[in-house]
């Protein structure tokens, strides 16, 4: 009895001591939660945020934006995020409305505002064909695909910094002073880019299972020729269109994502005498995936 009570008394001091060691949750030194979509997010709002900031993905890597379901335990995580940022992909759609539900407190906060997004590739002709992608991945007509520019992301990066400052006015100064590092890099990576794929025609084309790189076509003067339109695969017919345009161009490649299925892209690649090269659009090291494809964009435009 008497030791038991001692133990109560130990566990005590040291619940005590352990409170004391601890910093309150509103103490200067807690990271401030914040919660993205997708991996690329999480680098341009931690270049922005730098320590102060603590950074969660909705989109777990492998994972599809345009079909991504969060997990049960996402949405309690949630309730402790600060701000969402948002970027506009697919399945927000159906799921910021509950986001804000789950997380009345938390800030959503579009980084895509301002943007001026481009209607996806040219529209499908197969309406009356069934879907093997499931439901259209991008309806709507636009490209969600805006965080695959540089030029767009500097635009992203001033909408984290403006909802980073609001939410934490003490870090301005950090903010901007990685605001400003990180714009610059932008710069430099947007001109080493530009010079990479500089060379040859403009409007060269590429084809690309996923259309991803819209964006990134439109910056450096290329030609994205999808083979899914709308998140769905080609008809057999499609297919052969793309086949023959693609021998009558010369295009010797065909560029996938991990995150889609490689069947229809292998096919392609056979009768174009081609490779399948693999570009993620969701890489979590953004910046040099994104000089990685770059080059691998060369190399298969020669
Ligand atoms: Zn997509």
């Amino acid at each position: 009895m008497k030791e038991e009570r001692g133990i109560c008394e130990l566990v005590l001091m040291l619940t005590f001591l352990i409170g004391m060691s601890l910093p309150s949750p509103t103490l200067a030194g807690d990271p401030l939660k914040v919660t993205v979509s997708i991996l690329p997010q999480k680098y341009f709002v931690e270049k922005i945020g730098g320590d102060r900031v603590e950074v969660s993905v909705m989109v777990l890597p492998g994972a599809n934006p345009a079909t991504y379901e969060p997990r049960p335990r996402q949405m309690v995580d949630l309730t402790n995020s600060k701000i969402y940022f948002s970027v506009g992909v697919p399945f927000e759609t159906v799921w910021l409305d509950k986001f804000a539900h789950a997380s009345p407190k938390m800030e959503i906060v579009p980084t895509q505002a301002g943007i001026e997004k481009i209607p996806m590739e040219p529209k499908h002709t197969h309406d009356d064909e069934d879907h093997p992608g499931g439901p259209a991945s991008h309806s709507g007509g636009k490209d969600p695909h805006i965080w695959l520019s540089p030029p767009l992301v500097m635009l992203q990066a001033r909408n984290i910094l403006s909802a980073l400052i609001k939410a934490d006015p003490s870090g301005r100064a950090d903010y901007e002073a990685n605001y400003r590092n990180f714009a610059m890099e932008l710069v430099e990576l947007d001109l080493k880019i530009a010079a990479l794929l500089s060379d040859g025609d403009t409007h060269r084309r590429f084809l690309v299972y996923h259309p991803a790189w819209g964006y990134f076509a439109d910056a450096y003067r290329l030609l994205q020729i999808p083979v899914e339109t709308e998140g769905k695969g080609p008809t057999p017919k499609a297919l052969q269109r793309l086949i023959a345009d693609a021998r009558h161009n010369g295009i010797r490649a065909i560029f996938v994502q991990p995150q889609f299925s490689t069947k229809n892209a292998e096919t392609i690649a056979r009768a174009i005498n081609g490779r399948v090269i693999e570009a993620d659009p969701l890489a979590l090291d953004w910046q040099a995936n994104l000089l990685r494809v770059a080059e691998q964009f060369k190399s298969a435009l020669k």
